[in-house]
């Protein structure tokens, strides 16, 4: 890259990618089951953290297994030169699927009606596929005790059966009767591989867990366990703690630049709507990031705060397309063109905090962040 264009990548706002945290969470994942059972969840493009950036470093680590929600971000994958297995998670329309063949991905089989649709094409290879039971969420997936439709999966000439799989409801929750759904879940569906084993289907890779399923759940021993949210060093919300607590480090921080600073006076307004109206004169600093670029607008007026100079200043008056304002009164020598943190490691500034005050998970925070933010791989 042109020195120019790396400059320019840094000019506004932008996300910086910490890859020696992703290896850090992976090695603390390792605590709870091997590298060859984490299957990473990269879907929405990695949580808004860049696919290819992730998927290549998880590559490199050694890690073989993907899943992905799409076709698309499938197709997506292989084209950035990922090798290992790619499970598209969600529905992809029947015309669609020669291009799970051509780019070698496995795709779900939602539902019993779903095969058999499948079965009435005419392909010249098989599709690799995994059977999706559902055991309570009640989104995709083949009833627990329809076994009878499960084995024809098996035995469907354009299907190649390679697993089988299941998804928690309430992996995260501490409360009693979530927990007993829980266990329920788990027993159904290691009913439903065992009765398929007795009868001599070959079940492929067994998997039921996502991140809070590891960490809570984790005696639940599967081929593997579908990791999102905590491979990025994040937990979903700062509101439950899981059964097994891992020393995570965030992968993602985000910065952006001070573009002007200005002193107002008593009774001024900062912003649309004029929501925020100065008790005090005040200096305040307008940044180079906004709603567009996936700071939510509903943070406008709640307690939060940016880093500059390595002090905390907080956001003032509605968040606007592209920009918003912070309060320095009390941060010297704050000037035009330096660097703010928006999202990083420290807590007042942690994309849990954000996610907790937005009334949201950190999961919809991330994969909300704009398109037009630019990556930047930190260097070590
Ligand atoms: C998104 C998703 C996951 C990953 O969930 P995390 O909580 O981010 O670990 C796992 N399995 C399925 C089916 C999913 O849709």
């Amino acid at each position: 890259m042109e020195k120019s264009e790396e400059l320019l990548e840094c000019s506004r706002a932008w996300i910086e990618l910490d890859l020696q945290a992703l290896e850090h969470n992976v090695e603390e994942l390792t605590k709870v089951i091997s590298i060859h059972q984490i299957m990473a969840v990269v879907k929405a493009n990695a949580y808004g953290h860049g696919m290819i950036e992730i998927a290549k470093k998880l590559e490199q680590i050694g890690i073989n297994n993907y899943a992905v929600a799409t076709l698309e971000e499938g197709i997506h994958l292989r084209k950035g030169g990922i090798k290992g297995n790619i499970l598209i998670l969600g529905y992809t329309p029947i015309e669609h699927l020669s291009l799970v063949i051509t780019y070698d991905l496995i795709q779900t089989i939602v539902d019993y009606s779903y095969a058999k649709k499948i079965d009435a094409l005419s392909l010249d290879k098989k599709i690799k596929a995994e059977i999706k039971v559902n055991t309570g969420m009640n989104r995709l997936g083949e009833t627990i005790n329809h076994i009878d439709k499960m084995k024809e999966m098996y035995t469907i000439k354009n299907l190649d059966v390679v697993g089988i799989f299941s998804h928690f409801a309430s992996a995260d929750s501490m409360i009693d009767e979530d927990i007993q759904f829980s266990k329920q879940q788990i027993r159904e569906f290691e009913q439903v591989v065992d009765m398929l084993k007795h009868d001599g289907y070959k079940v492929g890779r067994v998997h039921l867990q996502s991140s809070y399923g590891l960490l809570n759940y984790a005696s639940f021993r599967g081929d593997f366990a579908r990791i999102g949210i905590i491979l990025y060093g994040v937990h979903s919300s700062i509101e439950v703690t899981p059964s097994i607590e891992l020393n995570l480090k965030p992968v993602l921080s985000i910065k952006a630049r001070i573009a002007s600073v200005k002193t107002i006076l008593e009774n001024t307004s900062v912003s649309y709507g004029r929501t925020f109206i100065a008790k005090k004169p005040m200096t305040i600093a307008t940044i180079t990031i906004g709603y567009a670029d996936g700071i939510p607008r509903c943070l406008s007026s709640k307690e939060v705060y940016v880093k500059v100079k390595d002090k905390f200043a907080r956001v003032i008056g509605r968040i606007c397309m592209d920009q918003m304002m912070i309060d320095v009164s009390d941060i010297p020598m704050v000037s035009q063109g330096d660097v703010v943190e928006i999202i990083g490691k420290d807590a007042l500034i942690s994309c849990e905090y954000l996610a907790y005050q937005a009334e949201t998970i950190t999961n919809e925070l991330l994969c909300r962040l704009g398109t037009r933010l630019p990556r930047v791989i930190k260097k070590q």
